[in-house]
């Protein structure tokens, strides 16, 4: 069980645990959510863009092919992170597929930590007859050659796990996780942080009281930054995220559709926080590369996807009309995936 690992390592190091260390072993273990029974799509916790409506990949797909033909024209790696089931890829493909130079030139990366979600996306790219690919799995963007590449992300970032910190009396304290053992439960407590560099990166938190930190997200993030100053790539990531703090932790757990307490069922939740884009945004500027910034609602309909959804309806009878209505709508609403979602695309200069 995790929880017996979780309580294991705070008995054995005495002090409560960090919540990027808790949330690594809820979401990334061995018996983890992410190793877990099916957590995407419908019936799962969570229903990403791509599981709503082909709309979404087939938008992106023609955006990116369109990249293609005007930098690339050549071989390129399509690089995709954390690919879920696959949906968003499968999509792409089947946009593109009349564009029989681009098909030829496209070698597939998928970076995928998860052995089950490996598994199923082998099974949904082999149950689709868009042709035969030669797709490679990696564990880490670190391990793909470093060629030409556009690399996509969707709802890749806000499942890396954060920290929570706190400024009490002016002085900054780690929120960390401990574990009451007569009442068999899971508290928060707050710590001394000794660490330097995180106390250097807070002290840059002039205006807040409190601070989210993704340590993973930056990490993750210079290493596509580098990766693209090299190779003269492309990236676009789209996720759930704000430019300026919101002001509260946006750390939240889901169990079955619901919102749920973090420290309860460890394992057996998603857990996922917003996505800081104005910190990502700062990484980009410091390799010097270009950077655009905008809502998913702006990025879709820019690239067209009123004028495809119209085409679907064309062959559609009424019920379907109504249902790919619906779809758009949830891609697009200002009130909520179309705006809360952003989407941030860097390339180099050269
Ligand atoms: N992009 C998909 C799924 C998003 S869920 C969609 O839009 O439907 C997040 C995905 O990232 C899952 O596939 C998860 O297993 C994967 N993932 C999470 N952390 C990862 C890491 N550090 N490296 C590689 N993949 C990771």
């Amino acid at each position: 069980m995790i929880d017996n690992k979780i309580i294991d390592e705070i008995s054995r190091t005495k002090k409560g645990i960090s919540i990027e260390r808790y949330i690594n072993f809820c979401l990334f273990d061995r018996e983890g959510y992410y190793n877990n029974i099916n957590p995407i799509g419908k019936s799962g916790d969570f229903i990403t863009s791509p599981e709503i409506s082909q709309l979404f990949g087939e938008i992106l797909g023609l955006y990116i092919y369109d990249i293609w033909k005007k930098n690339i024209n050549n071989s390129f790696n399509l690089i995709e992170l954390g690919p879920g089931k696959g949906s968003l890829l499968l999509d792409i493909l089947r946009i593109t597929k009349p564009f029989s130079k681009f098909y030829k030139n496209i070698n597939i990366n998928l970076v995928e930590i998860n052995k089950s979600l490996i598994n199923k996306q082998k099974q949904n790219f082999l149950s689709n007859k868009l042709g035969s690919f030669n797709i490679k799995w990696s564990s880490d963007i670190l391990n793909i050659k470093k060629e030409k590449s556009i690399i996509i992300a969707n709802e890749f970032f806000d499942c890396l796990p954060v920290r929570h910190f706190v400024k009490k009396n002016n002085q900054w304290k780690e929120k960390v996780v401990n574990y009451n053992n007569n009442e068999k439960k899971f508290f928060y407590e707050f710590a001394e942080i000794n660490d330097s560099k995180i106390l250097c990166k807070l002290s840059k938190y002039t205006k807040n009281e409190i601070a989210e930190i993704s340590d993973q997200t930056e990490y993750y993030f210079k290493n596509i930054c580098k990766f693209i100053s090299e190779t003269s790539s492309i990236c676009i990531i789209i996720d759930y995220g704000y430019y300026n703090f919101p002001g509260y932790f946006t750390l939240q757990s889901i169990l079955n559709h619901k919102y749920s307490n973090l420290l309860d069922n460890p394992g057996r939740q998603d857990i996922s926080s917003l996505v800081n884009f104005k910190n990502l945004i700062e990484i980009a500027k410091n390799f010097e590369l270009s950077i655009e910034y905008l809502t998913q609602k702006e990025f879709l309909e820019i690239h067209g996807i009123f004028e495809r959804k119209e085409n679907i309806k064309k062959n559609s009878n009424e019920e379907e009309i109504d249902c790919i209505e619906n779809e758009y709508l949830r891609l697009i609403d200002k009130k909520n995936m179309g705006s809360e979602f952003k989407v941030l695309i860097i390339s180099n200069k050269k």
